[in-house]
């Protein structure tokens, strides 16, 4: 095994590993965040590495955040300036405001492309902190809060924000209430899957011109949008230059943005050294099902097993036992991790290989953190308990995921990994193929736009350029390839 007990020694050779070839920044309390520092020590390093010019970026966007942060003059004057339907000059710095909204994979999800508009806009993200954001996740910016202060005073509005609210960009677009000639002073960004085609000119260069001028946005969104930012003019070229690897978007911000609690590291690091610190290989299959009834199904268990086996990610297991007795040494110790809302596929896995020895002589542990039964996506330990297994899936060396689950695509794009995806189940049937490799490790955005907004027509927008592609596990989707 690993010793963890020296991790936060400082070790300067160390420190381009410790601090993910940069991504991080220095000169944070170290005992306050401790996933922030240990993370690196439970996976295997990334073989994708920052540009150069995403590092930059990131240390100028933490000056920019230190300086316009909750509390500062310019934070307080831009308050003013909400007082006002329109704003009579520019204040220093601008704003945009993450509603927490959805389950928690739609939220990292959704922050993450938040964030990544904010870089390209330089504006300053501020978390609304919702039911338990602050329980989740370590500050990622040194010196300075990302949470939106409770009193900030649009909080209240925040639950009624919808396509129709008056400040609604798509709303007024509607409605052609948005004229050239003044700027407001905040504008609402509906991003929600359900959104309209006005909302949609949000993703057109004209819009984010007039967009760009607004001190204050809030937006409501449920969707990893930033493949459409690469459609953007105005945005594709910064973009090639942060991530000359298209496919690590999610891959670096994630690592950047999202470090668990010290509570919620605990749950990771503890399953981590009881269940699959000692094993070989570690491998990951995360079942999300999104048929209705209580399960476990037969159709999803035998997709499981078609999947794994025709992959070999796991070996087959021998029924006529007394035959098979031999001697093989030293044996190979696979850890399988399963994540489920449901304990019925585990127990499945896991009876299989108790009963039945493996044809390789393979030893199979099967262990599942949790089950709790249906989504509750108030409850405080559930969402830390979700946390902690999409962190302990992106620790795996292979990984088996769901269609359509933004939990899966969070545990891939963390680990680096590019998953095997199970194809969705139609009319309670396994498909076949069961499932297939992901072109890339980047999650897929649900609710496209298709708009070609200079000749204001539709278009296939995953046939434009060939970085931008449709979903291998949602025909509509777009994804970073
Ligand atoms: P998606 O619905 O699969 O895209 O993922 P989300 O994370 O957005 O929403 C699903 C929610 O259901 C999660 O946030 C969890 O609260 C819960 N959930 C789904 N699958 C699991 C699981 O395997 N383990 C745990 N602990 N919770 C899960």
């Amino acid at each position: 095994g690993r010793d963890y007990s020296n991790v936060t020694a400082t070790n300067d050779s160390n420190d381009s590993d410790r601090l993910l070839g940069g991504l991080l920044a220095t000169g944070f309390d170290e005992a306050s965040c401790l996933s922030r520092y240990q993370s690196p020590l439970y996976r295997k390093p990334s073989p994708y590495k920052p540009s150069p010019y995403l590092l930059s970026k990131l240390r100028s966007y933490e000056t920019l955040h230190k300086r316009c942060g909750p509390g500062t003059e310019p934070y307080k004057k831009a308050l003013t300036q909400l007082d006002q339907e329109h704003i009579d000059n520019n204040g220093e710095c601008k704003y945009v405001v993450w509603v927490s909204f959805s389950g928690l994979g739609n939220r990292i999800l959704s922050l993450a492309s938040v964030f990544l508009y904010a870089l390209l806009t330089d504006r300053v993200l501020l978390v609304d902190r919702g039911k338990d954001m602050e329980d989740l996740f370590c500050e990622p910016f040194p010196d300075m809060s990302w949470l939106l202060p409770l009193d900030f005073p649009l909080t209240s509005q925040f639950d009624g924000l919808n396509q129709d609210s008056p400040r609604c960009y798509g709303h007024m677009l509607k409605n052609q209430v948005v004229g050239n000639d003044k700027t407001l002073s905040h504008l609402y960004l509906h991003l929600v899957h359900d959104y309209g085609d006005h909302d949609k000119m949000f993703f057109c260069q004209g819009d984010q011109t007039f967009i760009g001028k607004v001190p204050w946005l809030v937006v409501k969104t449920d969707n990893y949008f930033v493949p459409s930012l690469w459609l953007i003019p105005g945005f594709d070229e910064e973009l090639e230059k942060l991530f000359p690897q298209k496919e690590t978007v999610f891959h670096h911000l994630g690592r950047y943005l999202f470090h668990p609690t010290n509570q919620v590291w605990g749950l990771v690091t503890r399953y981590y050294e009881a269940y699959l610190s000692n094993a070989d290989e570690k491998i990951g299959i995360q079942v999300r099902v999104f048929d209705v009834g209580a399960g476990p199904f037969q159709h999803v268990m035998d997709q499981i097993s078609s999947c794994t086996r025709k992959e070999k990610l796991l070996p087959d297991v021998d029924t006529v036992i007394e035959r098979s007795r031999r001697v093989t040494t030293p044996k190979k110790h696979k850890a399988v991790l399963v994540t489920s809302l449901n304990s019925g596929y585990s127990e499945n896995l896991k009876s299989m290989y108790w009963e039945y020895p493996t044809l390789t002589g393979e030893i199979i542990g099967v262990h599942q953190p949790s089950q709790e039964g249906y989504q509750q996506t108030e409850k405080k330990m559930h969402n830390g308990k979700a946390l902690a297994e999409m962190y302990l899936l992106s620790m795996t060396d292979s990984l088996v995921t769901s269609a359509w689950s933004t939990f899966g695509y969070v545990a891939q794009g963390l680990g680096g990994l590019k998953p095997w995806i199970l194809y969705k189940p139609e009319n309670r049937t396994a498909p076949d193929p069961a499932c297939g490799r992901a072109m890339s490790m980047e999650p897929c955005f649900h609710a496209p736009p298709f708009y070609d907004c200079k000749a204001k027509t539709g278009v296939d927008t995953g046939k434009l350029v060939p970085h931008v592609r449709h979903c291998e596990d949602m025909s509509w989707g777009l994804k970073l390839v």
